[in-house]
């Protein structure tokens, strides 16, 4: 029998479960890990709550973690609770799928200013990620400045321009309902580096910008390069960049109807974000394009900003004793080889980028890895204890392990204290979660 453990339990760590489930069949048992006491990682915290349609894919993995040789333990902090040291003396293989949860950092004076938040923190706040539940970010000014023009900006923008109504059905933590509720943000700024043809939003999210009860997204005709240009874009691209014209094409008496503005602010790049105590200003400076990057162009402005969040990507948190690539902000790996019998995969092994299902022939890939290291020989004679040794540490150490079946009752529980219309209210705290399972 071999052992594996797999720590995280968001896409990347379920996808790796049921590649070695089908891979390696009978002859292992996969533990699966998680600092949380609960669960599926980015699909519970990072996913937009208005977009539960994505949120169901948990389902899938829940049938992987029902399956008798996978087993959940939560609650459990790889690196503080148990070293990865003594994990391999536990385990054949460890795979690391703890995600990107840190944002980067913008490296601009300013930064630290109050009301200027990272989008781990702000999704987090309004996902109820214990760690940020309590935020309470200032939505009494007029303006916000969103940095960024990816997937995770427009999740933010639009979170800021829905009204109550347009959040039934989803699964928004009710103290950022409310809060939102309260907001007099009617200007929500997208700033963007780079032009048009560099964004990084895909067209089914962007489109959603386009249907907002009270909110309208703002281009203007002389950002967008000339109709001919767009023939070179990739499809997708492509789409969204027409999207980005519709929006342009927007006649002025239909976006007067709609309260909120949602501005492209194209070719600008952060260079310090202003204030005393609180942000109240973005400087600029306007860029040109040089090779596809953005150069400043000496030609700075100042956009007002009571609220900053920026979105620009996410760095995986190291753990004492895994090398990191400190530049990349993930493990240093080749192609998920970290160290013998230590592996990574999903965003710690390749940055934030991709779809959840991107996950999943990553998840197959590192596998192959796993079967084939065991083929050679790399991983050393079938002598490790697995779950039965690391139940053993655990109960030394008195570690307070969340099962699956602990997960269902605390489930349960956020399920019975839904708001009506919704799927659940969340425990935005860990004692909280760990109560509601008794
Ligand atoms: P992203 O797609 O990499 O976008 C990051 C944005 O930040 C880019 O526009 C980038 O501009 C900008 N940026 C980076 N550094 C900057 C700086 N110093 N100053 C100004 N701008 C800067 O990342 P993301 O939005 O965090 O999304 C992460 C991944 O999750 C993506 O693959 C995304 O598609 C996915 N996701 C998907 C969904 C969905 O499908 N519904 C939802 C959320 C996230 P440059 O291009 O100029 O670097």
């Amino acid at each position: 029998m071999r052992h594996i453990a797999i720590i995280g339990s968001g896409p990347a760590g379920y996808y790796t479960a049921e590649a070695a489930q089908k891979a390696l069949g009978e002859a292992v048992r996969i533990d699966i890990f998680d600092a949380m006491p609960v669960p599926f990682g980015l699909i519970r915290s990072g996913v937009a709550p208005d977009h539960q349609s994505i949120k169901g894919v948990s389902r899938r993995y829940e049938k992987v973690a029902l399956s008798d040789n996978v087993r959940f333990a939560g609650n459990v902090t790889i690196g503080r609770d148990v070293s990865v040291a003594e994990m391999q003396e536990l385990y054949d293989a460890i795979v690391l799928a703890t995600g990107a949860p840190n944002d980067r950092a913008l490296d601009v004076p300013g930064e630290d200013l109050g009301n200027v938040f990272g989008s781990a923190e702000f999704v987090g706040w309004y996902n109820g990620h214990p760690q940020f539940a309590d935020l309470n970010p200032d939505l009494s000014g007029r303006t916000a400045v969103i940095i960024g023009m990816g997937n995770v900006a427009l999740d933010v923008a639009r979170i800021l321009a829905k009204s109550r109504a347009e959040f039934v059905g989803s699964d928004i933590v009710t103290h950022a309902l409310d809060a939102l509720d309260h907001s007099k943000i009617a200007r929500i700024v997208i700033l963007g580096r780079r032009g048009p043809h560099q964004i990084m939003m895909t067209p089914k999210e962007l489109g959603e910008l386009g249907e907002l009860e009270r909110a309208v997204p703002r281009v203007a005709e002389t950002d967008l390069p000339p109709l001919e240009a767009d023939a070179v874009l990739e499809p997708g691209l492509r789409k969204s960049v027409t999207l980005l014209r519709s929006f342009a094409a927007t006649p002025e008496s239909v976006r007067a109807e709609k309260p909120i503005s949602l501005d492209f602010v194209f070719m600008s790049s952060p260079k310090a974000l202003i204030g005393n105590d609180k942000v109240e200003g973005v400087k600029i400076e306007k860029t040109h394009l040089v090779d596809g990057r953005a150069v400043g162009t000496g030609t700075f402005e100042t956009i007002p900003a009571d609220l900053v969040v920026s979105c620009i990507g996410y760095r995986t948190s190291p753990i004492p004793g895994v090398p990191y690539d400190e530049r990349a902000g993930r493990f240093a790996n080749e192609a998920g080889r970290i160290l013998p019998g230590l592996y990574c995969v999903g965003w710690a092994r390749r940055g934030p980028s991709g779809t959840i299902g991107t996950n999943r022939p990553d998840g197959y890939s590192v596998v192959e890895k796993i079967r084939e290291d065991i083929e050679a020989g790399a991983l050393g004679p079938v002598r490790k204890t697995g779950r039965a040794g690391f139940d053993a540490l655990a109960a030394e150490r008195d570690l307070e392990v969340v099962t699956f079946r602990d997960w269902k009752r605390i489930e349960e529980a956020e399920e019975k204290a839904a708001r009506e219309g919704a799927p659940r209210e969340k425990f935005v705290d860990i004692e909280a979660m760990i109560r509601a399972r008794e």
